[in-house]
């Protein structure tokens, strides 16, 4: 009996995940890709990109199998370590458990990785150079260019895994049935690099998430395998400290002395790499209808992509997967119908992760340098080793219970954050708190989850 086949467009982490899971369900998969294929190509200087997995983007590797696979990879994080102006180095730790902790990952080592099983173990096609260009709504079918010359494709439960700048996407405008809505973030991001250390090693504690919060920006770090750092600088587009004032090497250099000193020592040509490595845009996008009927599916960021500050956008991504995938197991078969059911279950949860990514970058750059911060940490962490099913900290919640809809983390951190600022208020630290009264509190706003 021959395979029932299905088109993926995109070959990232979403669609090359998804086409082992589909592969694994059957079908007879084909993803086609723009870019060449990345086992054979180098990553452009400056778009490495590491990336923070945690429990949900876990749970879809596992589903599918191959997380034993990705695990050498991977290097734990368990806390932010915080670098002061004045040279102070602290650790918050992430959560307070053996387990609670999350993982730097490089993206493109990721991508090769998932390409490469789809393909040699699951029988999944790729073609490579395959770049879908428009997409016509009334017709259904997608224009795709390739070496060989332009062709067209039928969306019939065709899945768009296209990333954030989905061709099928775009091809909607807001009034119509998919509705997206693009709203760009006015800072945006550069790369930078840490070598490893002369002869070996890491420059700096392995074990962590760097961040140098300065307020309205910010730098932060993830560990690579080999020894290198990968750094991101987050900053305004515009104004007086941002991309478009430092216009000279002169004024990086005397950023870089002024926010950031005791990086100038780990990155010998630092200015020439801020000069060199391109800024990346930043934005969320949300929409209305996530299919239309069974002509098509978007998923992954082309559906929903966000602010990298909860390092939650791979995660979200793979958990789609997972909700795809489960929809399929209990035998459903009709596109519209499988389409429709991952909408109802994963839209709630994309906008709630979307609004708390954003609320996470002001946290980063700049509330983690407020002492209450800290306070309100260890507090929330004393109130949930006395009521484990009732109070979890809302960021334990995102990056550790992947059994927590992003949705519910969201509304019941709302009810944390007001209970924390409340018993915060007068206090300066923990033994200022009234830890039986709060616990009674939290007891009487949070039902048991
Ligand atoms: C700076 C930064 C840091 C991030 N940090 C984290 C993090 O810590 N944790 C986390 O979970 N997420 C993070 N993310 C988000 C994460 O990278 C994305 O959510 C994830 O890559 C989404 O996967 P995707 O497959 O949906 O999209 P993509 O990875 O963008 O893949 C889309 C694929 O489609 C291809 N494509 C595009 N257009 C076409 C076309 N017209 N025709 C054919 N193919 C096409 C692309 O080449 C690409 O291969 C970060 C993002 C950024 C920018």
């Amino acid at each position: 009996m021959s395979r029932r086949r299905i088109d993926i467009v995109g070959a990232g982490l979403c669609g090359s995940l998804l086409g082992i899971m589909l592969a694994r369900r059957g079908y007879a998969v084909t993803i086609r890709e723009l870019r060449a294929d990345p086992r054979r190509a180098k990553v452009a200087a400056g778009r490495s990109i590491n990336l923070a997995l945690s429990a949900r983007g876990i749970r879809g590797l596992k589903h599918a199998g191959i997380y034993h696979r990705v695990a050498p990879l991977l290097m734990p994080m368990r806390g932010r370590l915080i670098h002061g102006l004045d040279g102070s180095r602290e650790l918050l730790p992430y959560g307070q458990r053996d387990y609670e902790y999350i993982n730097s990952v490089s993206r493109a080592e990721l991508n090769r990785l998932l390409i490469e099983t789809a393909e040699r173990e699951h029988g999944v096609e790729f073609l490579f150079g395959h770049a879908a260009t428009a997409y016509d709504c009334a017709a259904a079918v997608v224009t795709m260019a390739s070496p060989e010359g332009s062709y067209t494709l039928e969306a019939r439960g065709l899945i768009s895994a296209d990333g954030a700048g989905s061709v099928i996407r775009r091809a909607y405008d807001t009034g119509g049935c998919i509705g997206p809505g693009e709203e760009l973030l006015p800072h945006s991001y550069k790369e930078l690099t840490i070598p490893p250390r002369r002869g070996g090693g890491f420059e700096m504690e392995n074990d962590a998430l760097h961040i140098w919060p300065r307020g309205d920006f910010m730098l932060i770090a993830l560990p690579n395998p080999p020894g290198d750092f990968t750094l991101t600088l987050f900053m305004p587009n515009e104004g007086e400290t941002s991309f478009a004032s430092l216009d000279s090497r002169d004024k990086v250099g005397e950023f870089f002395q002024a926010y950031f000193p005791d990086v100038i020592p780990l990155i010998p040509d630092v200015v020439d790499m801020y000069q060199r490595n391109p800024v990346g845009l930043l934005g969320t996008i949300r929409c209305r209808h996530w299919h239309d009927g069974s002509r098509f599916l978007l998923i992954g960021d082309a559906a929903h992509a966000v602010v990298p500050f909860h390092g939650q956008g791979m995660n979200l991504a793979f958990e789609d997967c997972v909700v795809l995938d489960n929809i399929l197991e209990r035998g459903e078969t009709d596109w519209a119908r499988i389409f429709e059911r991952v909408e109802r279950e994963q839209r709630a949860n994309a906008n709630a992760i979307a609004d708390m990514a954003l609320e996470n970058y002001v946290e980063m750059r700049d509330t983690v340098r407020d002492p209450k911060f800290a306070l309100r940490k260890a507090l929330s962490f004393e109130l949930e080793r006395r009521l484990p099913d009732r109070f979890i900290p809302r960021y334990s919640m995102v990056m550790f219970h992947d059994e927590i809809p992003y949705a519910v983390a969201q509304s019941r951190g709302r009810i944390q954050a007001e209970l924390l600022e409340q018993l915060t208020r007068d206090a300066d630290r923990l033994q200022d708190v009234d830890l039986d009264a709060a616990a009674m509190l939290a007891r009487e706003k949070l039902p048991p989850l």
